[in-house]
């Protein structure tokens, strides 16, 4: 059985600054985070964020089988254990519909890496994942697709999910799209956004893929 309060706390933590800020209303969203066994603690299906617990949250392996606890798992656990199983670095997982970025994301359009920390923190250009159905396979393959050099993905008509070395960083990142979605919708309007030089935007990539490297979540923390 998995141990760690932290990670767990972490997510219940992460789940209602992200209703807080805005960036998901009612229920839609969710956030897991990587326990140092190697099992996910995830929130739980259609609950509201103020009733999330830490005794609430669904414990999965892997597999999706749940391994602790009687909560049924987010619809879209498929999506949140493939990014684990494709990156063994990423420790934490954020899915919600903030307001400007799902624009894009229903445009179909990717948000444009015209600022430094956009890169710094996610890559580069933030994509747009084809549609899949809500909660399928097909969707958390169509997002992990998307996502080994990149700390974001837009979902076609849904949303965003953002993966991290933590829960708390996952949704540092999807703050950080938000933002620059609505700062670039602004540009947009008034005339059109300018790209970064080329050497900006390859330093810049090159930070990204470091910090990427360096990220250790728990599980990994404990084998070395
Ligand atoms: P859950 O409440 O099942 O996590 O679903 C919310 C959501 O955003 C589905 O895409
Ligand atoms: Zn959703």
């Amino acid at each position: 059985m998995s141990t760690n309060p932290d990670v767990r706390q972490a997510v219940v933590d992460t789940a209602m600054e992200m209703f807080t800020i805005g960036l998901v209303v009612g229920t839609a969203g969710n956030v897991s985070g990587r326990l140092a066994d190697g099992s996910v603690a995830m929130t739980p299906s259609s609950v509201p964020y103020p009733d999330i617990t830490l005794p609430g949250l669904a414990i999965v392996d892997l597999d999706g089988e749940i391994v602790e606890g009687s909560a049924r798992p987010s619809s879209e656990k498929a999506m949140h254990l493939n990014c684990y199983r494709s990156f063994p670095e990423v420790g934490g997982v954020v899915h919600c519909h903030p307001a400007h970025a799902s624009m894009f994301a229903i445009a179909r359009r990717a948000i444009p890496a015209c600022i430094e920390e956009v890169i710094v923190y996610i890559g580069g250009d933030i994509p747009v994942a084809e549609y899949r159905t809500t909660g399928s396979d097909e969707l958390a393959d169509e997002v992990v697709r998307h996502l080994g050099a990149r700390g974001a993905v837009l979902m076609a008509n849904h949303g965003l999910l953002c993966v991290g070395k933590s829960p708390e960083d996952a949704l540092h990142t999807a703050a950080v799209v938000e933002h620059t979605a609505k700062i670039v919708a602004g540009a947009e309007a008034l005339g059109g956004v300018v790209p970064l030089p080329d050497e900006i935007i390859e330093n810049f990539t090159n930070i990204y893929g470091m910090i990427r490297g360096s990220w250790q979540p728990p599980h990994l923390a404990e084998a070395s």
